[in-house]
This record gives structure tokens, C-alpha cells and sequence, in this order.
């Protein structure tokens, strides 16, 4: 038995010093061959040479052996793509040797990584700042439970590296700014926008103009999803499309509002299908059209979008915008809007004396003063969850249903011993509908009305840590 114990012992310490010997190896191959790429690039235009010194590091050969042949495990693995006429060797090459860079791991992000993870993609870079999330899970299917609380990068990287451990993915754990995009960006061929925000949506194209990158972008909210191949074969940048942000008010994300966990599933499918057309060039990307995903009538509609403006200030004949620019651009303050929705900006419309922290409200609950507390969200906000004996009127019915909150502030006040009137508390889910509804309240003569501020999403921080977040 000594014997046998040794003797595998033996093997185990050979295997390692193997193993060892073969990360040092692959790490010089990669290292010379990053070296080969950028002197070859620099026998062409200047510019290049730097944009390929910097190329996105790619495993030896990515299943290709020097010969420009397919290994044995690798003709296995992808044979019913080498099957398709149209694709075959010369398209999985193609992948192979391609980069492309998913800028967001959330609900489009997820599909797009996976299948371009599947497929082959040479080099794949993922950039995300944020934690998965347990609300993630229900459409970021990259995300599995065990993840939560991690960083979303690692776990689709983790999840990625698992379906292919022959391609090469690179993490960016941080969000993507002007200081940093450039730098990111360029060592990609193509883009693919997987984010839910306007000022990074503007960022990211005029960053793909200046690089000369393809855009794959789509969105999705509630049941519906859209998508369009930017900047390539003619086609439009971002810009050209909407040179000036729409109003605040018009621009929605999937924490406000919803979305069904599928739709963001099948527009990210569609835009790794892109990807794959526009590095292949296999078939008709979707440039200079835009496609359009009604879940609900299963309708997809296909528009021709205008073709790039020759007079827009990014990709237009006399565009002036230099990389200097786009690194000092403030693209929040031009679309008004956060790139995080972590930090949706609270409104600040009230007079200190016409506002309470969830705890000061707390305590006149626990004293028993007599009030009524009116909650403003919308009705089927309301039906997910609320804090006992409130009243809800949605805000975008409030003027018309005063005579709700006469009746029940009468009830209220006939039910308490005092004959002083009842003071209103008003809510909402992160204490901005509420300051709205507090402003109406005054302008109708119910003056005592206060603002809890921060809403039930403070409610849960600082009082009920079992009142659910949604
Ligand atoms: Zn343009």
C-alpha cells in the first residue's frame, strides 16, 4: 500500500512541474506572438501599429494549428459550423482571429456572452462595474446564485471560461468612462453595446466613430427590444440618428419600469448573430436598418433607418470631435441623465419643514399620533408590497381623487380623541413622486402634508429591514 501512495505521489509533483512548465511556455508564445502582430502592423499604416500593439492578447493559434489547419478537438467541437457551406473553415477562422468587446454583463450582455463564448470568438473582453444582483437572476443568465453579491465581470467570465476554456476573455471590472473607453475599445475589432443607459449609449458610439470600431447595439424594456449595427458599411452613428438627447422624462430603464426577463434574452441572441455576420462577413448585417421586438404580438418589424448625416458633429465630413474631446465630454450632463442607476439624482423640490426621515416617522407612529399615511406609487407597485394601514393614491391620479383623502382624513380624525386635524405623510418608492405629490397637496389647501424622504426604499434601510426592495 506504501508503495502505491508513493508512487502516485510521484506522479502528482510530475504532473504540476508539467503543468507549470506549459503556462510558461503558452505565456512566451503569447508574448511573441503579440510581438510578431504589432511588427507586422507597423509594415503598415503608422496608426496601426499602435492600435495592434495593444490587440487584445489571444490564446496560441485559438484552436488553429500553425499550419492554418483546425485541430482534431477543435474540428469536433465546432464541426456543425464548419458543416454550413456558407461558413465552414474559412468562418471559423474568421472567428477565431476576431475580438470583440461586450460592454455590459447584465440582461443582453448575458446571451451575447455565452453564445460568442460558444461560438469561438478569439478574444472576448467583458467590461461591467457592478455586483450580480438576486433581481439580475431572473434575465442575466450568465449570473447563477452562488455569484450573488460577486462581481458580475468574473461571473460571466467564470461562466464563459466554462463553455470554452480555448478562447481568451479579459475582465473589466469597471464602468466604462471617457477617461477609460478609448484605451478599452481599441484593442477590440467590434463593439457590442449591452447596456440599459442613454449618456453611455452616446459614449459608446462616439467612441466606436473615433476608433473606426463597428457598433452591434441593442435595448430592451417591458416587452418590447430593438436593434441596429452602427457605424459600419455606411450606416449611421448613434448621433446621426439623434443628434439632441430626448427629454429626461421620455427615457426609461428596466428598474423603473420592468421588463420581462426573455425579451432582453432574444435581443442579445440577435445581436451576437450580428457580431458574428460583421466579423465573419457571412450574410447582411443589419447596418442602415433597424430591427423591432414586439413580444407580445411576437411581431418583428424591420425599418430602414438614414443613412450617416454628413453633417453630424461626430462621424460627419467636418466633424471636429478629436479623441481630447471625447475624453472631456460630460455625458451625463448633456443627456441629463445618470450612467448609473445607482445614482438616479433625487429631487430636492420641498421646504425642510415639509419633510420627515423614515425614522422621525417611525417614531410618531410608535407615539401614536394620529395621521394618515398615503402611498403615491402606481397601483400594481403598491400590490408588491406596502407598509400596514397606508392608502394608496398613484400620483398621476391624485388631483382627481382628493375626495378619497377628505373622507378617509375625516375618518381618521373622528377616530382619534383629538380635534386637531390629521397630518398627511406621503410615500413613494425612492422619494421623488412623493415631494411631486407633497407640492399638489399644498397648492389644494392640505398643508399639514409631508414628504418621508427617501421613500420605502429608505423605509427598508433604516426602519424594516424585512420590507422587500424591489
Ligand atoms: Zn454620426
Amino acid at each position: 500500500m506504501g508503495g502505491a501512495g508513493e508512487r502516485r505521489e510521484t506522479l502528482v509533483v510530475e504532473l504540476e512541474r508539467l503543468r507549470a512548465e506549459r503556462e510558461e511556455l503558452d505565456s512566451r508564445i503569447r508574448t511573441l506572438e503579440s510581438q510578431l502582430e504589432a511588427s507586422s502592423a507597423a509594415g503598415g499604416d503608422a496608426a496601426g501599429a499602435g492600435a495592434a500593439a495593444a490587440a487584445c492578447p489571444r490564446r496560441p493559434g485559438n484552436g488553429f494549428t500553425p499550419y492554418d489547419g483546425l485541430s482534431a478537438d477543435m474540428i469536433h467541437r465546432y464541426s456543425r459550423h464548419l458543416l454550413l457551406p456558407d461558413f465552414g473553415v474559412e468562418g471559423q477562422r474568421k472567428l477565431s482571429r476576431s475580438s470583440i468587446l461586450v460592454i455590459g454583463a447584465g440582461g443582453l450582455g448575458s446571451p451575447v456572452a455565452l453564445y460568442l463564448a460558444a461560438c469561438g470568438v478569439g478574444c472576448l473582453g467583458i467590461v461591467d462595474g457592478d455586483d450580480v444582483e438576486l433581481n439580475n437572476l431572473h434575465r442575466q443568465i450568465i449570473h447563477k446564485e452562488a455569484y450573488v453579491g460577486l462581481s458580475k465581470v468574473k461571473s460571466a467570465a467564470d461562466t464563459c471560461r466554462e463553455i470554452n476554456s480555448s478562447i481568451m476573455v479579459v475582465e473589466y471590472h469597471h464602468t466604462l468612462k471617457p477617461c477609460n473607453a478609448l484605451d478599452i475599445v481599441r484593442k477590440y475589432d467590434i463593439v457590442v453595446d449591452a447596456t440599459d443607459n442613454l449618456p453611455t449609449r452616446y459614449m459608446i458610439s462616439d467612441c466606436c466613430v473615433l476608433l473606426n470600431k463597428p457598433l452591434i447595439s441593442g435595448a430592451a424594456l417591458g416587452f418590447e427590444g430593438q436593434l441596429t449595427v452602427y457605424h459600419h458599411n455606411g450606416s449611421p452613428c448613434y448621433r446621426c440618428l439623434f443628434p439632441n438627447p430626448p427629454p429626461v422624462a421620455a427615457c426609461q430603464r428596466c428598474s423603473d419600469s420592468g421588463v420581462l426577463g426573455v425579451v432582453p434574452g432574444v435581443i442579445g441572441c440577435l445581436q451576437a448573430l450580428e457580431a458574428i455576420k460583421v466579423v465573419t462577413d457571412v450574410g447582411e448585417p443589419l447596418s442602415g436598418r433597424m430591427l423591432l421586438f414586439d413580444a407580445l404580438s411576437a411581431r418583428i418589424r424591420i425599418v430602414k433607418i438614414r443613412a450617416s448625416s454628413a453633417v453630424c458633429t461626430i462621424c460627419g465630413e467636418n466633424s471636429v470631435f478629436t479623441q481630447e474631446d471625447f475624453q472631456k465630454f460630460d455625458y451625463e450632463n448633456f443627456t441629463q441623465s445618470p450612467m448609473s442607476d445607482k445614482s438616479v439624482p433625487s429631487l430636492d423640490l420641498l421646504p425642510e419643514s415639509a419633510r420627515v426621515t423614515c425614522k422621525d416617522y417611525k417614531k410618531l407612529v410608535n407615539n401614536g399620533e394620529p395621521h394618515l399615511l398615503l402611498d403615491v406609487r402606481p397601483a400594481h407597485h403598491f400590490q408588491i408590497a406596502s407598509v400596514s394601514q397606508s392608502m394608496n393614491i398613484p400620483l398621476s391620479a391624485l388631483e382627481e381623487k382628493l375626495h378619497m383623502l377628505e373622507t378617509s382624513l375625516k375618518e381618521t380624525m373622528d377616530a382619534s380623541s383629538s380635534n386637531k386635524p390629521p397630518s398627511v405623510y406621503v410615500v413613494c418608492r425612492r422619494g421623488n413622486d412623493s415631494q411631486r405629490a407633497v407640492q399638489i397637496l399644498h397648492e389644494k389647501g392640505f398643508l399639514s402634508a409631508k414628504d418621508i424622504i427617501g421613500g420605502l426604499q429608505s423605509w427598508a434601510q433604516e426602519v424594516d429591514p424585512d420590507f422587500p426592495i424591489y
